[in-house]
């Protein structure tokens, strides 16, 4: 099986011509793809929605809808607007082809296409999607652990105020990214004790006291990241 991010990839194939669908949809699977297909464009919309495909080859001339319009949907669709596009066009003239790419789609392809090279560029085309995915999911677990000039990298463990390096032990870190992933929301003692030292029953609430103390006192004039919330436990806010 391919997989982007280890998911299996999901290929909408968006072609009105049915015989063709159907070789598109046997080489992808073959390739070890999953596939749905949809002969309209109304049931491509559909489809993309319920199947929220990885990748779509979208046929230009379609009998309801032209596949660029299509296109323009699904980038305007917030779940979709990250799917690979590759336009299927028996257009063959160049500003034909640049429709479709401004109409968003990533690739095209003009009939008569080599199936086999449909395949590559599919593939080509999900592994990118993938790299991006993954640098993505990166950069915004990091963006969202910066509070004022504190930052907190959950990936590399490296905790800066500024430009200065902060020395923090590893429970008061993970305790410091456990409070920052959901800023605002109140954590009692007993969920903390959970979830930082995987003591789900008889743990000693006082230890968390004791952590937050040190970690505030490493944390110097970003101490108040951490609020005491009295009766409840504890939070981070900006
Ligand atoms: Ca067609």
């Amino acid at each position: 099986m391919l997989k982007v991010s280890g998911v299996t990839i999901r290929v909408l194939i968006v072609e009105d011509e049915r015989d063709l669908g159907r070789l598109l949809a046997f080489n992808l699977e073959q390739a070890g793809f999953t596939t749905e297909t949809a002969v309209t464009a109304a049931d491509g919309l559909l489809a993309a929605g319920r199947f929220q495909p990885d990748v779509v080859l979208l046929d230009v001339m379609l009998p309801d809808l032209s596949g660029l319009e299509v296109c323009r949907k699904l980038r305007a669709d917030e779940a979709l607007r990250d799917a690979g596009i590759i336009m299927l066009t028996a257009l063959g003239r160049d500003e034909e082809r640049i429709d479709g790419l401004e109409a968003g789609a990533d690739d095209y392809l003009v009939k008569p296409y080599n199936v086999k090279e449909v395949v590559l560029r599919v593939r080509a085309l999900a592994r990118r999607i993938g790299e991006t995915r993954d640098a993505q999911q990166t950069r915004s677990d990091s963006r969202r652990l910066a509070f004022r000039e504190l930052r907190v990298d959950p990936i590399t463990h490296d905790v800066r105020v500024g430009d200065q390096p902060l020395a923090l032990r590893p429970l008061e870190f993970k305790l410091l990214v456990t409070l920052m992933t959901e800023p605002g929301k109140v954590f009692s003692r007993d969920e903390l004790l959970a979830q930082v030292w995987d003591i789900e029953e008889g743990g000693n609430p006082r230890t968390v006291d004791v952590h937050v103390r040190r970690l505030r006192q490493n944390l110097g004039d970003h101490a108040d990241v951490v609020e005491t919330v009295p009766g409840f436990g504890y939070r981070a806010h900006a």
